[in-house]
């Protein structure tokens, strides 16, 4: 009888996880409710993206700024950052990743679009980053997107820079592949002349090879990143908006972009949506 009583108070008082159908704050049926009930967050993500997605090769760990803002989410609806689930997606596969159920969320330094969103909901811009160039550090010839006329530029398949790099510099040569991190071997041994993505990317592949390659540091276009989701999840999508800024509001943003990007030195203050 005591026992049961001890029991009873616990639950009440919220120190027992309540997973027998019975969903917390969230309201039922709620894609929330489902992930909390479930107890794991899946999510999409690069792993070969440094300081955004990527895969640790001797500890197996997930770092990156995409990564921590993944861990908020899990601790936010299970209570813990551990109950989460990495599925590596490269950018081709994010939609279909997120229209197929095979992830929860997709956060991926994945731009939110038009097109895009005829198929996947986004979130509101967690991060704003703009295209750039990587190229030899010898190349004196590249110093602007317009420089890429006549060269050879890789990039990856199913994102926005494959797009802007066809509609800005139609006279470049494009080598596509499944992913960025594929491209620096071929930067690094000449066989292609510049590796354009994502200005964010490109830090973290720069900071692998300090002294063969170097940065343009020229963006042209911007990027926001959102978190992808199910078309027509209204409610989880408002649930993570307002996930967003508070982190904006609270610091947790600022913290994340410390532990990852900003051990690089550079300053956040053009990557940062403004608040909400
Ligand atoms: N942010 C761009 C995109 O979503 C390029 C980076 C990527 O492919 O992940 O297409």
């Amino acid at each position: 009888m005591r026992a049961l009583r001890v029991l009873l108070v616990a639950l009440l008082a919220g120190l027992l996880p309540t997973g027998c159908g019975q969903a917390g704050a969230f309201p039922e049926g709620s894609t929330m409710a489902r992930i909390k009930e479930r107890g794991v967050l899946t999510v999409g993500i690069k792993f070969d993206q440094p300081m955004f997605g990527y895969k640790d090769p001797s500890s197996g760990r997930i770092t990156g700024f995409d990564a921590e803002m993944a861990r908020l989410v899990a601790r936010d609806l299970t209570g813990s950052e551990r109950n989460i689930r990495f599925v590596e997606t490269v950018s081709r596969e994010r939609e279909n990743f997120i229209e197929q159920g095979v992830v929860d969320l997709v956060i991926a330094t994945y731009s939110i679009t038009p097109v895009r969103s005829e198929r996947v909901s986004f979130t509101d811009p967690y991060y704003i980053a703009g295209q750039d160039m990587l190229v030899r550090v010898g190349d004196t010839t590249i110093n602007q997107v317009t420089d890429l006329d006549g060269k050879t530029v890789c990039t990856a398949t199913g994102s926005t820079s494959v797009d802007r790099l066809r509609s800005t510099v139609p006279t470049a040569e494009l080598e596509i592949v499944d992913a960025y991190s594929i491209c620096v071997p071929a930067l690094v041994a000449g066989r292609v002349d510049a590796l354009s993505t994502d200005d964010t990317i490109l830090l973290g592949l720069f900071a692998q090879h300090p002294d063969t390659l170097r940065l343009v540091g020229k963006p042209f276009g911007r990027e926001p990143y959102g978190m992808g989701l199910r078309k027509q999840d209204a409610a989880f999508r408002g649930y993570l908006n307002g996930l967003i800024a508070r982190w904006l509001r609270d610091g947790e943003w600022d913290r994340a972009y410390m532990a990852t990007i900003g051990v690089s030195g550079v300053t956040s203050s053009s990557a940062r949506p403004s608040n909400r």
